[in-house]
């Protein structure tokens, strides 16, 4: 695996690629790298692809200090664990290679900027859009991978690619979960071995909230029983603080209601356990790992 850390060293070796009709995948990361980005990875390059995973702890999409501080950063490991997973490239810039002193940077993305994560992490998204546009800038790639864990960011990764009208194939990755459930995340490793048994509570509710969407589909419950259920086990769950459940449709995140059609549904949430915000999100209706 080749390791770039300018974008001028990256680009050239890519544009060599490119002219001899290589396909390049993006896999943009924040590394402290798992079992869901490695898929990511392997993914990416099914089809022959070069693939190119960034690591970038991107400052401007964390609305949290204090998180941004603690985000681990175990690159060694990281780099490692690449090559195991086949990786040709890695781009891993310092902050300075990306922005200039003083940026500015809006995209509308309407509805997707209010709701859910842009509801509760203001700017988040509007960060996320900025480094992602100038890694596809940098890249310039055929295709690029996301991970559905992160749902709400793969529809404005996808509307990004819309309103810029980028030649890019967007690629969803599937949620990879440790044997016990929990949706694999960086931000695990903060949880104490109780605040980890504590977290399992949103992967319990999100397949208890599957599993009675049975009896929505039966007429026997309204899709609102489902939501106050959760909402109320999240809320008495110890060590769990609840920023929100919501059931919405799966293809607008809109809000479903007891109207909505009972199907492409998504039950989504977040939580915090010892000051780590987590998040998990399941598709209602379908076999859900
Ligand atoms: P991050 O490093 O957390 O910014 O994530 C980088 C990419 O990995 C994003 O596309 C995430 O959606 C994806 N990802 C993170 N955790 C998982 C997981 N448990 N399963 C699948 N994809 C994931």
């Amino acid at each position: 695996m080749e390791v770039f850390k300018t974008k001028a060293a990256l680009k050239s070796a890519l544009d060599k690629l490119k002219s001899v009709g290589q396909q390049i995948a993006l896999v943009p990361t924040m590394g402290a790298l798992h079992e869901g980005h490695l898929e990511l990875v392997r993914q990416a390059g099914q089809h022959g692809e070069t693939v190119v995973c960034s690591i970038f702890v991107n400052p401007t999409q964390f609305n949290d200090p204090e998180d941004l501080k603690k985000y681990p950063r175990p690159i060694e490991r990281d780099i490692q664990l690449l090559e195991s997973a086949g990786c040709d490239i890695l781009f891993l810039p310092e902050v300075e290679e990306i922005y200039a002193e003083q940026e500015e940077w809006h995209l509308d993305l309407g509805y997707l900027d209010e709701i859910l994560e842009g509801q509760h992490r203001p700017g988040h998204f509007q960060g996320v859009t900025q480094v992602v546009y100038k890694l596809f800038d940098i890249v310039q790639p055929h295709k690029a991978i996301f991970g559905l864990k992160d749902l709400q960011q793969f529809m404005v990764v996808q509307q990004l690619i819309d309103l810029k009208q980028l030649p890019i194939a967007l690629i969803p990755a599937s949620i990879v979960r440790e044997k016990d459930g929990l949706a694999m995340s960086s931000r695990n490793v903060r949880l104490s071995p109780e605040g980890r048994k504590q977290a399992l509570v949103l992967h319990r509710i999100l397949q208890a909230t599957m599993a009675d969407f049975q009896q929505v589909l039966k007429g026997e419950k309204y899709l609102e029983d489902l939501r106050l259920q959760a909402i109320a086990q999240l809320e008495k769950a110890p060590g769990v603080q609840l920023e929100y459940f919501e059931i919405c449709e799966l293809y607008t995140l809109k809000k479903a209601d007891n109207n909505t059609p009972l199907k492409n549904l998504v039950a989504l949430t977040a939580v915090w356990v010892e000051g780590v915000r987590l998040i998990d999100n399941m598709i209602l209706g379908q076999t859900n790992p």
